[in-house]
């Protein structure tokens, strides 16, 4: 069987996220009109918000990251290594680089190691109506000679689905990025389903490969990964929104 033409899958992915962001741009702008009528322009130029160069917070494209485990759930740990930790060291210096984006930004469901429900992350992102969802996890495995990234998807979805070409666009930046093996992006029956937004799990390595638990421990290979992932949201948000790949 051949696969669906990319261009049509890119189109639904596109159209999807389009559609989001006029929503949220048509609320802001019936929101801004109701404070003009109520408040007065004066007093909101005196306030600050005369501003027309500065991009306001909820303009940016916002991503929710999920690091993957923590508190009572360590995940896989071997020869001492936390996956949880690991988890937490990639979402921080993705997230780094998002908040250095102007046009983007960027809330972790966890910024410490404690435990989150899987429920209470997806509530994170579906709460702030984020544009995107990624929980970022490492993998594990009984053959120690296993290696390289996947990112998994809800098997709930159909392979024309927004979260099936972010997760697509991701899988190719992120391998690109560190020449790990790519193992595909495959459905997998997960919590992602609750998602109202295009949603992905990315496993970055193997924690049960001794070369690829050195590297994943190694703050320089942490960053190659992270810069990976950013690269991948921001492939996947300027093909989605073009305007925003001008700014
Ligand atoms: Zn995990």
């Amino acid at each position: 069987m051949s696969e669906a033409p990319r261009p049509s899958r890119l189109a639904v992915a596109a159209d999807a996220i389009h559609t989001r962001r006029m929503r949220k741009r048509h609320l802001q702008s019936v929101a801004v009109i109701a404070i003009l009528a109520s408040v007065g322009v004066g007093a909101l130029l005196l306030s600050g918000c005369g501003d027309a160069s500065a991009k306001s917070e909820s303009d940016r494209v916002l991503i929710v990251l999920d690091a993957g485990h923590g508190g009572r759930d360590p995940g896989a740990v071997c020869e001492g290594v936390k996956e949880a930790d690991v988890n937490l060291a990639i979402a921080k210096c993705v997230a780094d680089l998002i908040e250095a984006d102007g046009r983007l930004t960027v809330k972790l469901t966890r910024t410490l190691d404690i435990s989150v429900s899987l429920e209470n992350r997806i509530a994170v992102a579906n709460d702030a109506d984020a544009d995107l969802y990624l929980s970022i996890q490492s993998n594990a495995c009984e053959y120690s000679d296993a290696t390289g990234v996947v990112t998994l998807v809800s098997d709930t979805l159909d392979e024309g689905a927004p979260s099936w070409q972010f997760a697509e666009i991701l899988q190719d930046a992120v391998t690109s990025a560190t020449g790990a093996r790519d193992r595909g992006v495959r459905a997998q029956d997960l919590y992602l389903h609750r998602a109202k937004m295009p949603a992905a799990l990315i496993e970055v390595g193997f924690l049960t490969n001794n070369g690829e638990r050195t590297q994943l421990t190694d703050p320089v290979y942490q960053q190659t990964i992270a810069q990976g992932i950013y690269d991948g949201i921001v492939a996947y948000i300027e093909y989605t929104d073009p305007s925003l790949a001008e700014i």
